[in-house]
């Protein structure tokens, strides 16, 4: 971390510029207040604006030099994420440090139960082990680099550096009774989803079992801190009560780490969520949704369709040409029929492309034999796409019909337009 006195020493504008080397969609006022800096970072306040979506309130700048342009940076080893072990190893780990094995369980409970950021704060281990530990190891293996708060104080969305260099958003969602967590299973994505920012840069890499973990665990340590900044407009309770992976990436394309995080946080042992409050989204690999179905785990179901039939959903989501639509429904009928759990379609409404009430019929048809609900999505549009969002009136004609023809459908609030909280957007804009 560059210390914060440095960023002090320079103009503001020279320290987003080295943050952000080619800042033309941003435009930026002057600050009026240097905040958290026991925590390293800054917070600009004022005129602030994000080129093509105005209305952000809130642009904190961490007072980090970007790592991906930092050769310094790249060429540090790692240290060790205590994320990535299971009790077991961590036993096993700790023992290695010569400590006795009840210390693995202290450092579990600290990462776990009381969300801590560092070694520092595990006050009930020896201030030697503390030392060895923070030399070699972590429990925060992702870098906040950016975090933005939509005008309503709603909506969070924070953009993590991974050790790598490379970086994943998560958005935090406050609703009346529900503290909703979208996160990111995978550093880009592979799918090719022609409405997708993600999918624009392709995929870089699976995200490890810790670091989907560690997404949940920062927001868990946010909420559970009183009047920690971002301030938001709800007030929070201490804890996070929904995931959602519908962040960056196909998260049954890193089934093998995205199983093992849905574990860890669904362990009574561990994080302790609830697998009912758990949704993963698919756009539809088939071979994987008959896996899921023997998991024995209650985590909810939601397949992206975006479209009733082939000619249409193959253009939106490419690998519909290999899981196409009647195979993709079929293999949801057998998910329905081995779990008796309700399925999530979702449904980005795109302006003449797949929003006619034609469409909405043929759709009906499609799904009323499936125990299923409709998720339909005002599309959240992307600089330089060709896609439009729905206007509101056809938006409601499209779910009355579903719902006239048996199949029961809502709109989903989109939330956070103007801070890019689709996903990829945020990363994408900061690219640019
Ligand atoms: S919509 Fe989802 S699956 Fe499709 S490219 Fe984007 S992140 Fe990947």
């Amino acid at each position: 971390m560059v210390s914060l006195p440095i960023l002090n020493r320079i103009p503001v504008s020279a320290a987003f510029g080295q943050i952000f080397p080619t800042p033309k969609r941003w435009a930026i006022g002057p600050p009026t207040t240097w905040v958290h800096r026991s925590i390293g970072h800054v917070e600009l306040t004022g005129a602030v604006g994000l080129g093509y979506n105005q209305g952000m309130t809130h642009i904190p700048l961490y007072g980090t030099t970007h790592p991906a342009q930092t050769g310094a940076a790249r060429e540090q080893v790692p240290k060790r994420s205590l994320l990535e072990l299971t009790q077991e190893e961590m036993t096993d780990y700790v023992k290695s440090l010569g400590q006795p094995a009840y210390r693995a369980r202290q450092i579990w409970d600290w990462i776990y139960k009381r969300y801590a950021a560092d070694f520092a704060s595990m006050t009930n281990l020896p201030a030697a082990l503390r030392a060895r530990l923070d030399a070699e190891a972590t429990v925060s293996p992702l870098t906040p680099i950016a975090e933005v708060v939509s005008a309503d104080r709603n909506t969070q969305k924070v953009l993590f550096q991974l050790p790598d260099g490379q970086s994943i958003e998560a958005v935090l969602m406050l609703y009346e009774r529900r503290r909703t967590l979208c996160i990111s299973s995978q550093a880009g994505c592979g799918m090719g989803c022609t409405f997708c920012a993600t999918a624009q840069g392709g995929l870089a890499r699976n995200l490890t079992a810790g670091e989907i973990v560690a997404q949940v665990l920062y927001f868990a340590r946010y909420l559970a801190t009183p009047h920690a900044p971002p301030a938001m407009e709800v007030d929070r309770p201490t804890h996070v009560t929904n995931i959602v992976l519908m962040g960056m990436g196909e998260p049954m394309h890193n089934y093998k780490n995205v199983w093992t995080a849905l574990r860890r946080l669904t362990d009574p042992e561990a994080f302790g969520l609830g697998a009912r409050h758990i949704t993963l989204s698919t756009v539809g690999l088939i071979p994987m949704i008959d896996r899921m179905a023997e998991e024995g785990l209650q985590i909810g179901l939601a397949v992206s369709l975006h479209a009733p039939n082939d000619e249409i959903r193959s253009q939106l989501v490419p690998i519909n040409r290999r899981y196409p639509v009647a195979e993709l429904l079929a293999a949801v009928q057998r998910y329905i029929e081995k779990t008796h759990r309700r399925v999530t379609f979702e449904y980005a409404l795109m302006r003449g492309i797949n929003d006619s009430p034609e469409l909405a019929l043929e759709l009906a048809q499609k799904l009323k034999p499936l125990l299923c609900h409709v998720n339909v999505i005002p599309l959240n549009p992307i600089p330089d796409s060709p896609y439009q969002p729905t206007s509101d009136t056809e938006t409601r004609r499209f779910v009355q019909i579903l719902n006239e023809n048996g199949v029961p459908a809502t709109v989903r609030l989109r939330r956070g337009i103007e801070i890019n909280a689709g996903c990829g957007q945020l990363r994408r804009a900061m690219a640019a």
